[in-house]
Parts: structure tokens; C-alpha cells; sequence
């Protein structure tokens, strides 16, 4: 049984150095020892030594001179180079070197667990079965030291640079148009059978399983060039092609196991700008959103149907291109139906609910705000339109509601007002006015409301799905008083 640890049973944390430790050396001494069927003595008497010296220096115990390393690479035919050659000699020597250089590591100290001999006695499958082990710990130890505190800060970061540079990737664009013309595209929506053709540009082999991990989309085999794929991609709601192209992503900006939430959220962000500008290419998707600007009609609803993409993946693409392209500043919003912010971007001015360190995910988006009002719309199949007064301004908004496993989610792309003008959609009517962060705008309960259930509600919160969601302020965390309010008005016997 092959259990795979570490990459090359190298530890992250100490990358092997041009010169190869004491133990690796003496590995070396007696892979070669034994390869010339030498003993211990043999060797010994070869270089005028006791042979409890030579264990030793197979051992690492010893630091050879370099004299010393001579006379053995001597007695062994061998040269120097050999003897320093920095990695192990064998599958079962790197397993053997990296036990030990666990065992004298942090962490069997800090259990308390006691060394086991690391000998010929040690059968194979429990050294790898050791090192397994202590790889998911140090995975579980990192994953626990991550709070959501970090969380929150790497995103506001993220957030930060994607505005400062109006959410467009250069570098990312000339990527994708590099992958495009490598398989001949010839401009438009990309075709299923060239993102395939992708893969195998690239040098890899799809393979449609049954038994896809249930916490993965893709999964990529970098050893034998191939990806995994569900075999019931079609059948489900994301796109066969996004799924691809993402693993494909992650491969060509050569994404390494991330080694913080904010390499993650970075890598996540690059994987999936390149996966929609490939199926949105720069220059077919400007060409197509400058023509509905001339004709005052840019419509995400139409970006998504001439490219065949989700709405959230046109809405996406369309604040990639938008400000740069364009000249027109915008906001994007994916919001869960409970109204908790999943994803958010802007650089219109418009003001997103921040928690005390800026973070925008996981707080609660304004009841009046055309990512929460289109939840009550019944129409889901065309988008809805608003325009909402804020204090920081006037903007009108687009927004799609979707159903997923998750539940429903409205994606939402906003412009000032000033801007409208070129939108299909801002013949609407629909207007509000949003006081938030003024509490008495939708986070307190209406006075009457409040007067008959204060004091008389008490409610159990649901945990929260999102690892990012915030508790909203009230009496009770977690939960949105005047929804249960509201309810309890609904439910409440007639008085008599
Ligand atoms: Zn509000």
C-alpha cells in the first residue's frame, strides 16, 4: 500500500540545502555499502577505522570531514558527489530521513511522543503510514490556527488591491489570450470541444469519474498529466466547461499547496479571472460591450448569452472590463437569501457594510438594496432593475436571483447614477432609499413591532453556513429580530 506524504518527503519548512544534511550523507555511505555488499567491518578496516564509527556516521550522528568522506568514497569506488548527493538514495531512505528529522522536530516534542528506532525493523507501510499522520496533523494545527479573523483580513486586502487595479489582470488577459490562440481560437464564446482541446495543449488527459471527492470540482493528477472531472458534469448546474478550465488555471499560473488563507483567496481569485477570460475573451467581449455602449444597451443579461456563461460569470467579467474599457466605475455583489454578502467589489464610491476591520463578506447587505429586494420578486428568469438613494449617492442596479444547493443567491453589478445611461434597464421605476449604516433603516424593528414582542421573543439561532458571516447586531446574535418579529405577528392566536 502506497500512501504519498509529503511532496518528495521534503518538509515545507526546511527545503533541502545545497549541502545535504549529516543523515542524508550517511544514508548515502550505506546505500553504497550495502550495494557493493560490504559489511560494516568491511568498510570499517577499508578506511582504519572501529566499525562503531562508521555506524555512526551512517547514522547522522556524526558530521564527516571532509578527509573522512574521501577515504569512505575511496573504499566504496565512489566519488565525493556521491556521497553529497543531496537526495536520499532510495524511496525507503527518504522515508527514514524525513521520520528522523521529524522525530528531533517540534512536534513529537511538544505531544510528548518518544522516538520509535528507526531501523530495518520499521516495516515500510508504518514509517509511511507515520508520516501520514503527522502530515494531517501539521494540515489540522495549520487549519485551526486560522480564525476567521484572518480570514476577514486577508480578504479586505484582496479586496483593496482588486480595486486598485479596477479589478483587471494584464498579465492574467495575455495568459488567456496566449492559451486561445494556442488552440485556434477564432474569436467568440468558446466552444466545449476546444476547452478540451485546451487540456490537451497543455498536455493533459480528461478523465470524466463517478467518485469525485464530494468537496472538489476537478482534481488534477500533475504526475501522470491528467484531470478529473465528474462524469456527471453536464447533468449538474455549473458549466462542463468552467470546471476544466479552472484545474487548467490553477495549473498554468503553476499554483503551489497554498501556504495561508491569503495565498488561497489570491490563488481562488487568479484561477477564476483566467477561467473567465477565457471563455469571455478580452477582445470578443469589448467588442461586444463597446457596441452596446454605443448603442446605450449593455445588458449583463446579453454579455452572458452571446458568451454562454452564467449570469454570475458574465457579471464577473464584466467588472474586469468594464472601468478599464469602458471608463465606467461599478459594484458587484454576490448575496446569499439570508442576505449575507458572499462576494463584493466596487470602485464606484458605492458604501458596503464593513465590520470594525473593513471586511465586507459576511456582514448584511441593506434590506433596500436591489440584492435583497430582488429576492421578493417573483420573476426569476429576467433580472431586476432598481435604483437605490444612498448616503453616498444614487445607483441604479441589475441583479439575477439563482437557485443553488446552497440556496438562493442574488448577483448584482451596480454604476452611479451618472452613469445609467448606457444600461438597458433604466426605464425602471423601481426606487429606494437605504439609510443604512443608520440602524433605524432596516436593522432595528419598527417601533409598534417592537413595542408588542420585545421582552417576549426567544428564539434559537441557526449556525451560520458561511465561515465568514458576522453576527448582526440585537439582542439575541445570530438572529434578525424583526424577521421573527414578523412572524410572530403572522403566527400569533387572533386576540379574543
Ligand atoms: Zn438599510
Amino acid at each position: 500500500m502506497a500512501i504519498s506524504t509529503t511532496r518528495d518527503f521534503v518538509p515545507a519548512a526546511s527545503p533541502i540545502s545545497e549541502e545535504p544534511d549529516a543523515l542524508t550523507v550517511g544514508r548515502r555511505v550505506r546505500h553504497l555499502r550495502l550495494a557493493r555488499g560490504m559489511t560494516l567491518e568491511e568498510l570499517a578496516a577499508a578506511i582504519g577505522k572501529a566499525p562503531s564509527q562508521v555506524s555512526l556516521l551512517e547514522n547522522g550522528k556524526r558530521e564527516p570531514t571532509l578527509s573522512r568522506l574521501q577515504a569512505v568514497a575511496h573504499a566504496l569506488g565512489a566519488g565525493v558527489e556521491d556521497l553529497l548527493d543531496p537526495a536520499p538514495p532510495s524511496h525507503r531512505d527518504a522515508l527514514e530521513v524525513e521520520l528522523e528529522r521529524v522525530q528531533r522536530g517540534p512536534l513529537f516534542d511538544a505531544l510528548g511522543i518518544r522516538p520509535v528506532r528507526v531501523g530495518r525493523g520499521l516495516p515500510t507501510d508504518a514509517l509511511e503510514a507515520i508520516l501520514a499522520l503527522r502530515e494531517e496533523l501539521e494540515r489540522l494545527h495549520s487549519e485551526r490556527a486560522l480564525t476567521p479573523e484572518e480570514a476577514r483580513r486577508a480578504n479586505t486586502e484582496l479586496r483593496y488591491d482588486m480595486r486598485a487595479r479596477d479589478n483587471y489582470f494584464g498579465d492574467l488577459e495575455i495568459t488567456a489570450a496566449r492559451l486561445l490562440d494556442g488552440v485556434g481560437h477564432k474569436g467568440g464564446p468558446l466552444p466545449q470541444r476546444q476547452a478540451a482541446d485546451l487540456a490537451a495543449h497543455l498536455g493533459f488527459e480528461i478523465h470524466h469519474v463517478p467518485d469525485l471527492p464530494h468537496s472538489t470540482r476537478s482534481v488534477i493528477d500533475r504526475r501522470h498529466h491528467r484531470v478529473y472531472l465528474p462524469s456527471d458534469g453536464i447533468r449538474g448546474r455549473t458549466d462542463a466547461r468552467s470546471a476544466l478550465l479552472q484545474a487548467l488555471a490553477s495549473h498554468v499560473l503553476d499554483h503551489a499547496e497554498p501556504r495561508d488563507y491569503a495565498e488561497l483567496l489570491r490563488q481562488r481569485v487568479e484561477a477564476n479571472y483566467l477561467c473567465a477570460a477565457l471563455l469571455l475573451p478580452e477582445r470578443d467581449a469589448v467588442r461586444v460591450l463597446k457596441a452596446a455602449k454605443d448603442a446605450r444597451s449593455i445588458s449583463v443579461e446579453d454579455l452572458r448569452d452571446a458568451f454562454a456563461v452564467s449570469y454570475e460569470t458574465a457579471a464577473h467579467r464584466f467588472t474586469n472590463l468594464a472601468t478599464r474599457h469602458l471608463g465606467i466605475g461599478v459594484h458587484f455583489m454576490k448575496v446569499h437569501e439570508s442576505g449575507v454578502i458572499h462576494k463584493a467589489y466596487e470602485n464606484d464610491g458605492v458604501r458596503f457594510p464593513t465590520d470594525a476591520l473593513g471586511t465586507v463578506e459576511g456582514q448584511y447587505v441593506c434590506k433596500q438594496w436591489t440584492a435583497r429586494v430582488a429576492f421578493d420578486v417573483p420573476d426569476r428568469v429576467s433580472a431586476y432593475h432598481q435604483y437605490t438613494d444612498t448616503p453616498t449617492g444614487t445607483y441604479w442596479c441589475t441583479s439575477h436571483v439563482s437557485d443553488t444547493p446552497d440556496g438562493l443567491f442574488s448577483v448584482s453589478v451596480g454604476v452611479p447614477y451618472a452613469q445609467v445611461k448606457w444600461f438597458l434597464g433604466r426605464e425602471t421605476t423601481a426606487r429606494t432609499t437605504s439609510r443604512c449604516p443608520d440602524e433605524s433603516c432596516c436593522r432595528r424593528p419598527p417601533a409598534p413591532l417592537a413595542q408588542r414582542w420585545a421582552g417576549y421573543a426567544f428564539p434559537s439561532a441557526r449556525p451560520h453556513a458561511s465561515m465568514l458571516a458576522t453576527m448582526p447586531q440585537g439582542a439575541m446574535p445570530g438572529v434578525d429580530q424583526t424577521e421573527v418579529y414578523e412572524f410572530l405577528d403572522r403566527h400569533a392566536p387572533a386576540p379574543r
